[in-house]
């Protein structure tokens, strides 16, 4: 099934690597025009300039924006309205997950990941909200973990937050159904994205390779499909979420975690 997105414009933020990155290549392809943001300037410019090259055609929009910051939040959502004169799929994917346990995690710590899962959803729904209103496709989709569901011990106050995050996504999904605007989220396990590059390159034993650190990551984990997912896997499940592929659903995850998933449904 091929999807004509041409009109349409598509918001992703945290859209300058990893599975952000990949979402707005699949929306540029499919048509859409791309907002994207990172709060690294040169970062978000430097993407921006591949982009064009890669998709010489299509129209993007790259912003330096902290998703934590509500000015810099509603800048970029005016940005957008001025540039493309509306928003129809939002992207919530901005953020990153703490390596912590409840010994070693600080209140000050807690606070941060709670203000991270919590405001990187609540700021830009609220800011493009008027936009997404207007559209007759509306959709929001946000980048969660299957830690919401299965916590893990060394990542708990991520899992906690990702909890809570999932519920008011689920909130968010039934007080916007009756404007029209579907909310969903992806539940991700492992995915080979900048994340987990970081780690490996932090590794002190440099006979690793990349794709042993990621096998062993997920022979760890007990992936049942044996490897961790591509950015590009979590994408497509974005793509499908917020485009009208998906337009009886609302308030519903996809799983994209090979497997991990101990629930039943
Ligand atoms: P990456 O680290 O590869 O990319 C993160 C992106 O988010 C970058 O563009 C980064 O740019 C941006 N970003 C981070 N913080 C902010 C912020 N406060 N405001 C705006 N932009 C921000 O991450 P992944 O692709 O791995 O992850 C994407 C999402 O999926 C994240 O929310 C992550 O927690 C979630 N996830 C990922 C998993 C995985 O295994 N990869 C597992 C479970 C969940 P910059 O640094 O310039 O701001």
């Amino acid at each position: 099934m091929k999807i004509d997105l041409s009109g349409r414009v598509t918001v992703v933020t945290g859209g300058t690597a990893g599975i952000g990155l990949a979402a707005v290549r699949l929306f540029l392809e499919a048509g859409a025009a791309v907002a994207f943001c990172g709060r690294d300037k040169d970062k978000s410019a430097d993407v921006a300039e591949v982009l064009r090259t890669d998709y010489p055609r299509a129209k993007i929009l790259a912003e330096a924006c902290d998703v934590l910051d509500k000015s810099n939040v509603k800048a970029f959502a005016s940005a957008v309205k001025t540039t493309f004169g509306g928003t129809d799929m939002l992207v919530l994917n901005a953020g990153q997950a703490r390596l912590s346990t409840f010994d070693d995690t600080s209140d000050a710590a807690w606070r941060e990941e709670l203000e991270l899962k919590y405001f990187s959803v609540l700021n830009p729904a609220h800011a493009f909200l008027p936009q997404l209103e207007m559209s007759d496709t509306a959709a929001i989709v946000c980048s969660s973990s299957l830690l919401g569901r299965q916590p893990e011990p060394h990542l708990v106050a991520t899992s906690s937050a990702r909890a809570g995050q999932l519920s008011l996504v689920h909130g968010m999904a039934h007080e916007l159904a009756p404007k029209g605007i579907r909310v969903n989220s992806i539940l991700i396990g492992q995915v080979a994205s900048t994340q987990w590059r970081r780690r490996f390159d932090a590794l002190e034993d440099k006979s690793v390779t990349w794709e042993i650190y990621t096998k062993s990551i997920a022979d760890r984990a007990g992936v049942p499909l044996g490897r961790i997912g591509t950015p590009e896997e979590a994408a497509s499940a974005i793509f499908f979420l917020a485009t009208p592929m998906s337009s009886f659903t609302t308030g519903s995850t996809v799983d994209v975690s090979g497997g991990l998933s101990r629930h039943v449904g």
